[in-house]
């Protein structure tokens, strides 16, 4: 057996897991710009291709999958196989978004992550409280601010 996934596979793996366009992030979505607010969405020319860029409050929102960005919560979890390839596939997209993040925040953008933890499963947070928490920090000052899932009991 060979340890690698195919690349046809690898993008199916990675639709499943906390793809584009996900319907809870569709709710949110749809939630701000129910409010007001505009975005355009997954912006290339910005280091990353965040998910939602909201040009007027220069901040721009990334959706992040606990998986694929090895968030510490339930849905994260080393797999039991194929572990070298895991382990150089999700390091090295955790390395990217560490310059990505670096980068974005030396040109002057300010950064939510949302994580899937806060949008499904059993920690998840109501869509009306995402929308009130992203509301709350686009008048805020935080230059970097996370929405993460309920935490577990
Ligand atoms: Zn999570």
């Amino acid at each position: 057996m060979v340890d690698i996934v195919t690349r046809e596979k690898r993008s199916k793996m990675m639709a499943n897991i906390g793809g584009k366009d996900t319907k809870p992030e569709m709710a949110i979505r749809k939630g701000l710009h129910a409010l007001g607010y505009r975005y355009r969405l997954h912006v290339k020319d910005l280091p990353g291709k965040p998910d939602i860029v909201f040009t007027k409050y220069r901040a721009v929102i990334q959706i992040n999958g606990c998986f694929w960005h090895k968030h510490n919560c339930h849905l994260f979890k080393w797999p039991s196989t194929h572990k070298s390839f895991w382990k150089k596939e999700i390091e090295g997209k955790y390395l990217r978004n560490i310059e990505n993040t670096k980068c974005l925040l030396e040109n002057g953008w300010r950064i939510l992550t949302i994580w899937e933890c806060a949008l499904k499963g059993k920690t998840q947070l109501s869509g009306e409280s995402v929308i009130r928490k992203v509301e709350a920090w686009f008048h805020s000052t935080e230059t970097v601010a996370q929405i993460e899932g309920k935490t577990e009991k």
